[in-house]
């Protein structure tokens, strides 16, 4: 039996030779091959200025920089994300403000939002969770009746559409990850779409120490920016991936329709809701545990015995203790705190046979059925 690991990224030999071949060019550090993996995303995003960096975790602190982010200044974010969201807040010196998030989609709830707004708020962070696109026209409503700047966290969502809109076709300022594990990958790295004139300039001193050219190639330094630039053998590996990504979300969609047909178990578990655009970057039920027979710790064991990997996306951010220690109880956002108690992240990546659904599905059911 085949070990199923709950997420593999899909490297074919062309992009292994391409990767191969950015190595042999002797330009391996960020020139020919960033420029044209940008104008790639930009085409895919319909032409909108886009920029690469080392991360999304290192977009997300150059977002926050270029928006004057600093000491004082609050930004709402959802107590449910991976902690590279708030932890950039705090990291350029200001406050994450958590807000619950919706039971059933798991995006911020934009009522609860809108409530936290008070007059140190700079920025909206919200994040497109699992690949669902949080509903950007009540959003971008809310941000504009407020003046605020708005940093989407679009880690998970390359691909998603609201609407029949790409995220990040839009918008303020759009951050999306590479990482191995996420929809389309160039090892590491990440990607800001950009909306408004002058940003783009801005995140090209962020993300290279500050550094200016004049016209005749005198080298001035401005900011003391950071070093965020993308390789050109990432960049490389990027823009095969790209190609590539449409396929790939088509193929986890297919999957994830045979998950929701299938999932059947006792006690049963709480399914993720579909829904059009939905790039699916993980599939993560929700069981509850304290139902059940078993913890969460013994299920996942369990699963792996049978070959199965699951992952935990994620603990709720207010029951971390750099969050605890900052004031937070378990208590202040229940939605965010069971999904963090009860979710699981089942197989999903595009090299995955139906079958291997069906493998999931009766794992499963067996281990809550206790057999
Ligand atoms: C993966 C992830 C990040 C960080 O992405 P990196 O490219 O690994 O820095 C940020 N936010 C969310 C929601 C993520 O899932």
């Amino acid at each position: 039996m085949t070990y199923l690991p709950f997420t593999r990224p899909t490297i074919d030999e062309d992009a292994i030779a391409s990767v191969a071949d950015t190595l042999r060019s002797g330009w391996i550090a960020s020139v020919p091959r960033v420029v044209e993996f940008e104008a790639a995303l930009s085409e895919y995003l319909g032409g909108r200025s886009v920029r690469v960096l080392t991360s999304a975790t290192a977009a997300l602190e150059v977002a926050l920089q270029v928006c004057g982010i600093g000491p004082g200044d609050e930004v709402i974010t959802p107590a449910m994300s991976f902690a590279a969201t708030p932890n950039m807040i705090v990291k350029v010196g200001a406050t994450p403000v958590f807000v619950d998030v919706d039971a059933r989609t798991r995006n911020i709830d934009l009522d609860r939002m809108e409530a936290a707004i008070g007059p140190r708020t700079k920025a909206i962070m919200p994040v497109h969770f699992a690949g669902l696109a949080v509903d950007l026209d009540r959003l971008y409503a809310i941000a504009d009746r407020h003046g605020l700047r708005v940093i989407e966290d679009a880690a998970h969502a390359i691909g998603t559409e609201w609407r029949g809109e790409r995220v990040g076709t839009r918008g303020d300022l759009v951050v999306f990850s590479f990482h191995p594990n996420k929809n389309m990958t160039s090892i590491e790295g990440g990607a800001i779409s950009i909306g408004r004139d002058g940003d783009a300039k801005r995140i090209d001193h962020l993300r290279f120490h500050g550094i200016v050219k004049d016209a005749d190639g005198n080298v001035d330094v401005i900011a003391a920016g950071g070093k965020f630039n993308l390789p050109d053998a990432n960049a490389r590996l990027g823009i095969a991936q790209l190609a590539r990504l449409p396929g790939f979300n088509e193929r986890r969609r297919v999957l994830v329709r045979r998950y929701l047909e299938r999932l059947r178990a006792d006690p049963q578990p709480d399914l993720p809701p579909d829904s059009a655009g939905h790039s699916w970057h993980i599939f993560a039920p929700l069981i509850p545990f304290d139902r059940c027979r078993l913890s969460r710790r013994d299920f996942v064991a369990a699963m792996h015995t049978r070959g199965i990997g699951v992952g935990i996306h994620y603990p709720a951010l207010h029951t971390l203790t750099l969050y605890r220690e900052r004031g937070y109880a378990e208590s202040d956002f229940p939605n965010a705190a069971r999904i963090g108690r009860e979710t699981v992240t089942l197989p999903l990546f595009p090299l995955m046979q139906d079958g291997d659904v069906d493998r999931v599905c009766d794992a499963v059911k067996d281990v809550l059925a206790g057999r």
